[in-house]
């Protein structure tokens, strides 16, 4: 990478973050030679880990499902675009800093939690039912009673116990 000015061969990032649309990462950087600051752009697939999933398949990361999962926890909730796509960015910064080519989605799963949980407590116990897949509901329920147990019942989610009853038992 030359200094388009001066062609100086080294020079420094001094900044790195991704683009809005979150396909590039913009990097500001500033020549060693003439101290001159110039941007550079790099494609998203080349610069973001692949995401292991449980199953341990892989998948390109994706801004979007990231959204997408945030709106949903965040429905009808006291939150904005703009502090959902603030919560996307921070996870993204993690996600890079951390660094590799591949990052457990349990690594981007923990870092929703965390935020969502200073964000809004009803988020953060949609989230976490859905991504801990809570084993039974007596687990779900202590989870409810820790986070808003004491707050008087403010949109309470409605939790409803489905019984698996096992008929048509007549076998032959
Ligand atoms: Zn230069």
């Amino acid at each position: 990478m030359r200094c388009p000015f001066c062609r100086h061969g080294a020079n420094r990032v001094i900044d790195s973050r991704l683009s809005a649309d979150g396909t590039a990462i913009r990097r500001r950087r500033v020549c060693a030679g003439c101290k001159r600051r110039f941007t550079t752009y790099e494609r998203v697939e080349e610069i973001t880990p692949m995401v292991i999933k449980k199953d341990g398949r892989r998948e390109p990361y994706d801004r979007l499902k990231l959204i997408a999962g945030l709106k949903k926890a965040c429905e009808k909730r006291p939150v904005s675009m703009e502090l959902i796509e603030q919560v996307a960015d921070r996870i993204e910064a993690a996600v890079l800093e951390r660094g590799g080519k591949e990052v457990p989605s349990s690594f981007i799963g923990g870092a929703v939690m965390k935020e969502l949980h200073e964000i809004d407590q009803v988020a953060y116990v949609r989230f976490a039912s859905v991504y801990r897949s809570f084993k039974d509901l007596e687990e779900f329920m202590h989870e409810l009673e820790d986070l808003i147990g004491s707050r008087r019942k403010q949109e309470q989610p409605r939790t409803t116990v489905q019984r698996k009853d096992k008929d048509g038992g007549s076998a032959a």
